[in-house]
């Protein structure tokens, strides 16, 4: 085998004699270019082609995302490489990361990111709502306060103090009723408190937790009393409430 960058032969090597330790393989090694390639096992077979540290690094990182696909059973590990050499323009001899050179491992790198940022974000979303919200309701009450507070979403929204604020408010179904004392500045509690002497004692005692999540100082309700008054649906928000607050 000849080195892809010097073109000179390369030095086929045990691991021993290489790495100075037995992995139970043998390398073939251009060592002006430090560039290398591993074999099957002690056969001479190589894994795949000659790479300088730099494309090693590359095929690394694009193994670890592509990897995760077949692994975590996403889909088949055959499935997997007939997308990737979709994705890729390859036959099936060519689509092993182990024999792409830099401009395929950056393509593949960049596609994968792009696939795993979007999985990634949909997986928790979808999991937020259907573990943390009582309906899509509660759900678009909580980005409706957020947004009145000047914050992004809950998905997005980092401030806990807000975020708790905005999902226990939510779930007690009176935007339109609370909107006016929420704004950039902050919440008006004067004029909320106003407005909560006329709601049911269980959305008292929400909208009083909610306050509670807020700042800790504001409000003296216990636990006990709020739970109390709540049905098993709005004691669980207060539990996710306590979750993302503490
Ligand atoms: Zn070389």
């Amino acid at each position: 085998m000849n080195c892809p960058y010097c073109h000179r032969p390369a030095q086929f090597l045990t691991s021993l004699d290489y790495y100075g330790r037995d992995f139970g393989t043998n390398v073939y090694v251009c060592i002006p270019c430090g560039a290398s390639v591993g074999t099957h096992r002690r056969s001479k077979r190589p894994l795949g082609t000659m790479a300088n540290a730099e494309l090693r690094g590359l095929r690394k990182q694009a193994h670890y995302l592509f990897d995760p696909l077949w692994r975590n059973k996403l889909m088949g590990r055959k499935a997997a490489y007939k997308i990737l050499r979709k994705m890729m323009g390859l036959s099936k001899e060519q689509a092993h990361i182990g024999m792409f050179n830099k401009g395929q491992c950056l393509v593949l790198i960049e596609i994968l990111s792009k696939y795993w940022n979007t999985h990634q974000i949909q997986q928790t979303t979808q999991k937020e709502i259907r573990t943390m919200f009582k309906s899509e309701n509660h759900k678009k009450q909580t980005d409706l306060i957020l947004d009145l507070l000047g914050e992004k979403p809950f998905d997005q929204v980092d401030d806990t103090f807000y975020r708790s604020f905005a999902y226990v408010a939510g779930a007690v179904n009176k935007f339109n009723e609370i909107k006016e004392t929420l704004s950039l500045d902050g919440i008006d509690l004067d004029q909320l408190y106003e407005e909560m002497g006329r709601f049911s004692s269980s959305e008292k005692a929400m909208i009083r937790f909610a306050i509670q999540c807020f700042n800790g100082r504001l409000d003296d309700i216990t636990l006990p009393q709020v739970m109390h008054s709540l049905d098993s649906e709005n004691s669980n928000v207060i539990k996710e409430a306590i979750g993302i607050r503490y």
